[in-house]
Order: C-alpha cells, then structure tokens, then sequence
C-alpha cells in the first residue's frame, strides 16, 4: 500500500507543478506590462546604484585598469589616436589633434609653464576671453593645475605672480 500512496504523491506533486508553472506563466503574462513599468520606474535609482558600484570597483582595482588601459594604448595605438581625434573633432574644430598632439610633443609631454608630467590641458596663450584665438599658435600644454591659476590672465600679468612664490 505504502507504495501506492508514494505514487499519489508523486502524482499530486506533478500535477500541483504543472499548475502552478500554469499560474505562473498566466501571471507573468498578466502582469508583464506593470512589471516593466516598475523596472522601468526603477531603473534610474538603478542607473546611479551601479555607477557608485562601477566607481567602487574602479577604486580598488585602478592601478590593474589603468596598467590595461596602458596596454591597450600601446597595442592598439591607431584605434586610440583615432577614438581621440573623433572625441577632439566633436569638441574642438579649429586645430587638429595631431598639430595637439605634436605641441605636447614638443613640450616633452610636460606642462610649459611648471615642467610637471601629467595629464595635459590646452591653455589659451591670451585667454578667450581676454580676446584670444583657439590656434594652435595661442595654445600651450599646461598642467590643471598651472592652467587654472592662470585662468583669465596674460602671460605678463601671471608670470611676475609665479615668481612671486618661486615657480618661474
Ligand atoms: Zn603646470
């Protein structure tokens, strides 16, 4: 007998299984439209949770990111140069990347105004809004740093400054 009731069982449970799958499928069809909506409502807060995430991550894997990034540059030097000069023809239309790029060059890749290596900026000569060009011929690689203390001023007016506390 005890194996006749094994066999209910097991029978009860397929058929409960088949019904419930059944159910659930139902609900899901019924319910599709409110559930992406809610994700969709959701998926701002969502949005934000993952970039904190992707920032946390970044943090503590940096320098493993930053040494792939290197390689990669290296390896691929013409897909680089070529995302730089479409991301620069977006942005900055009257010089070209290269003739950018060579100024860095000729500046040993050094800000012109402290001589630090480091991430590069374009600094206007005579500022934009002091009545300055964006040509090549008024620009200089300088560090954020130099480039943002110089800011508005001319050359003639920043140098003494710089002087003041050593740096020139
Ligand atoms: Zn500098």
């Amino acid at each position: 007998m005890g194996s006749d009731r094994t066999e209910y069982f097991k029978q009860y449970h397929a058929e409960n299984r088949k019904r419930r799958n059944e159910n659930n499928k139902r609900n899901y069809e019924r319910n599709k439209e409110r559930i992406s909506e809610q994700a969709r409502k959701r998926y701002p807060a969502k949005k934000t949770e993952i970039a904190k995430r992707h920032a946390h991550w970044y943090e503590n894997n940096k320098e493993k990111v930053d040494e792939n990034n290197r390689r990669w540059r290296i390896n691929n030097y013409d897909k680089w140069l070529s995302y730089g000069r479409n991301y620069w023809s977006r942005r900055n239309g009257d010089f070209s990347y290269e003739e950018w790029l060579m100024l860095q060059t000729e500046y040993d890749n050094k800000c012109a105004y402290c001589g630090k290596i480091t991430k590069l900026t374009i600094d206007h000569v005579v500022p934009i809004s002091r009545g300055g060009e964006h040509d090549i011929g008024n620009v200089l690689p300088a560090c954020k740093s130099c480039n943002s203390k110089k800011n508005t001023k001319l050359l003639s007016e920043w140098i003494p400054e710089m002087e003041l506390v050593g740096l020139a």
